[in-house]
């Protein structure tokens, strides 16, 4: 595996396996990685022939009171676990080198970032998300792109800005890797204390229970919503938000008619968690 820390370099890379007829994957990351980030690797792994894993902190998408000083940060545990997954190239770039001085563009996606985290952390989020993520597939310029769906609505905002502006790439989307209790694998799980560790279970808990309500018949947001809400209640935590929405459109539904997104966003101790559930309805 090569860690490579500059455009050009990447650029003569795929450039090179593209000329061998080479199809590239690239899994976007902020690194200190986990199961969920392993999984994007070992997917791109199978059905790429060049693996691109980024690794770049993008101070962008932070906002001012947000944890951007304080995010984990390992690159020599997250080169030795992305060589163990055969990555071939670990892009690391440093912030000057994504941002160099006199850089001027944002990307803004209107309608879905209203909502949901970009409701509750500000628009500056998923600006700073479309914008990096339209760069890496600039520089990259990756055949398929690899992205969780623990982020589920960062998934929405990048098949728009793919769809939008005509981006040749292909998005796949990855099924959340959970804990054994249920909670979602997340970088920030280590700022969880042992007491909140055992209580941030119960959001996943409050989103399988939305799914049993939802498989048994009820199609009624609210009580839905209501519901999950309780679990939360039940383990001491208040979300910040809690919203069943259409799983397409992220605009909100008072009687599921197809599938819903039922997401959640609280903070349990030290650490903002978020998660969701696609609440499948058969037709
Ligand atoms: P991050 O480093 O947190 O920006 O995440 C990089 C990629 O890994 C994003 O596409 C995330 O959605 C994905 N990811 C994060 N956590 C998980 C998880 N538990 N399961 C699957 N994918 C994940």
């Amino acid at each position: 595996m090569r860690i490579i820390r500059t455009i050009a370099e990447v650029r003569d890379a795929v450039r090179e396996a593209k000329r061998q007829q080479k199809t590239v994957g690239l899994v976007p990351t902020m690194g200190a990685f986990h199961a969920g980030h392993l999984s994007l690797m070992q997917e791109a792994r199978k059905r790429t022939d060049l693996v691109v894993v980024s690794l770049f902190v993008n101070p962008a998408q932070f906002g001012p009171n947000e944890d951007l000083s304080r995010y984990p940060r390992d690159e020599a545990r997250d080169a030795a676990m992305a060589e163990e997954q055969h990555v071939d190239i670990l892009f690391a770039p440093e912030p000057a080198e994504v941002y160099p001085d006199g850089f001027a563009t944002t990307i803004h996606i209107a309608g879905i970032t209203d909502v949901l985290d970009g409701a509750s952390r500000g628009a500056h989020h998923f600006d700073g998300v479309a914008t990096v993520v339209a760069k890496l597939f600039g520089i990259v310029a990756p055949d398929v792109a690899y992205f969780g769906q623990k982020d589920a609505q960062q998934v929405l905002v990048v098949r728009r800005l793919v769809r939008d502006l005509n981006i040749d790439v292909r998005i796949e989307a990855v099924p959340t890797v959970r804990e054994p209790d249920g909670l979602a694998m997340s970088s920030r799980n280590i700022y969880l204390d042992p007491a909140a560790r055992q209580q941030a279970a119960a959001l996943n808990r409050a989103l399988e229970a939305a799914d049993a309500m939802v498989e048994a018949g009820e199609r009624r947001a609210a009580v839905i919503e209501d519901a999950a809400r309780r679990i939360l209640d039940d383990a001491g935590i208040s979300a910040e938000y809690l919203e069943l929405r259409d799983a397409d459109t992220l605009q909100p539904v008072t009687t599921l008619t197809g599938d819903g997104l039922l997401a959640v966003a609280a903070y349990v101790g030290a650490a903002r968690l978020i998660d969701n559930r696609l609440l499948r309805v058969s037709a």
